[in-house]
């Protein structure tokens, strides 16, 4: 499943490298070279010369943890776009207070009217006449 790079990309970019570790700048001795896909194969990553880099055992063991880290947060955020993962519930704040200005603009215009009357009283006797 890993596609590594053909020997080729690999010779030539342990002769860019020129013995030394792109990273740290350590000396390789023979056979200590590493060629590491800068961007992983399981990420896009190309096994071209540009996607290869040529590290002592040290960096290569660093990168690879940080490249297991990021396959695994690439893994959480395509199952949270397809919806296999459910997105985390945002805590509802409280939200703000009404500000001075706003708070007298409701008061002046909220002004409640008297109570409407919904019955009248029934006229008196007297006042038919
Ligand atoms: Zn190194």
């Amino acid at each position: 499943m890993r596609r590594n790079f053909p020997r080729k990309i690999k010779a030539a970019a342990i002769a860019r490298a020129a013995g030394h570790c792109e990273k740290c700048k350590a000396a390789l001795k023979k056979g200590e070279a590493e060629v590491d896909h800068i961007l992983p194969d399981i990420l896009g990553g190309e096994p071209v010369l540009a996607n290869a880099q040529v590290l002592c055992r040290v960096c290569h063991k660093e990168k690879t943890a940080g490249d297991i880290q990021r396959t695994r947060k690439a893994d959480r955020q395509r199952d949270k776009d397809t919806g296999a993962i459910a997105p985390k519930q945002k805590i509802p704040g409280r939200g703000f207070g009404l500000s001075e200005h706003k708070a007298k603009r409701l008061s002046r215009t909220k002004q409640s009217l008297p109570p409407k009357r919904l019955f009248a009283q029934p006229l008196r006797a007297e006042e038919i006449d």
